[in-house]
């Protein structure tokens, strides 16, 4: 079977909350910025939560650490407005040594029993190095382990942090998870509409790119497919993972499938 065959169309039925778990500042615009347009131009609230404050994206001595913390979020909240994301939190861990701590699980857990999303994105836990020149950020593979250890098996357990329900925050199980840089893709966004905005999503982050225009051209070159018909095409892949069907029960489709 092709990649290409294996490949689903995303499917948002019923999802109105969406949340985004990523390391760094900008991690979300390169993993996910065109699928986050599409979700909220389609009236879907979509939040960032940027695990750790970005303190060593930076090479100018003449900038301080808390200088560039408070650079990298204001640059985080511009990117997410362009992408119509209204809320950006910073859990503020230290940028290189993100691990997946019972502390942070805590945390993260009860932001997703407060918002609520039925779907979370995130990077892949798995994801070591990609081709043969680039060493994958520890942060990005502990992002990815921070947010899953959060979902399952806490978030939706009464057992777990029973304390959060003194605050309002119930156990919630959410329908979704799309892990963003995964060998094993198969729900494809098609971004080519909202390409634009997303470059510009990343070009916000003015302290890591000091050449936009050669950015702006790299980017649209190294992500554009070409089609049969000579045009380029951008996507967001994923691997989708379903929470929202009995185990081990044939969905809808598959049982239309299964009649023909
Ligand atoms: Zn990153």
């Amino acid at each position: 079977m092709s990649e290409e065959k294996k490949m689903q169309p995303p499917d948002w039925t019923g999802v109105e909350r969406v949340l985004v778990i990523m390391a760094h500042p900008d991690d979300p615009d390169f993993s996910c910025a065109g699928t986050a347009i599409q979700m909220t131009a389609q009236g879907i609230a979509v939040t960032y939560m940027i695990l750790t404050n970005g303190d060593k994206g930076n090479h100018n001595p003449l900038i301080t650490r808390n200088q560039l913390i408070l650079m990298r979020k204001e640059e985080q909240r511009a990117a997410a407005a362009l992408s119509g994301v209204k809320d950006v939190l910073f859990m503020d861990e230290e940028d290189g040594f993100l691990r997946p701590t019972p502390e942070i699980r805590k945390r993260v857990c009860r932001e997703i029993r407060r918002i609520r999303p039925q779907l979370i994105i995130c990077s892949s836990p798995e994801r070591y190095f990609s081709g043969n020149g680039y060493i994958n950020h520890p942060d990005h593979r502990n992002a990815g382990l921070v947010a899953m250890e959060a979902i399952f098996p806490a978030a939706d357990n009464p057992m777990f942090y029973p304390d959060m329900a003194n605050e309002g925050y119930l156990p919630h199980k959410i329908s979704q998870l799309y892990v963003s840089g995964h060998d094993d893709a198969d729900v494809e966004v098609d971004v080519t509409d909202s390409i634009e905005t997303k470059i510009r999503s990343i070009l916000s982050h003015k302290s890591q790119f000091p050449e936009p225009e050669q950015m702006e051209k790299w980017l649209k070159e190294r992500w554009g497919e070409k089609q049969e018909d000579g045009t380029l095409r951008h996507f967001e892949r994923f691997k989708g993972l379903r929470f929202d069907r009995p185990r081990g029960r044939p969905t809808e489709e598959e049982k239309k499938e299964d009649e023909k």
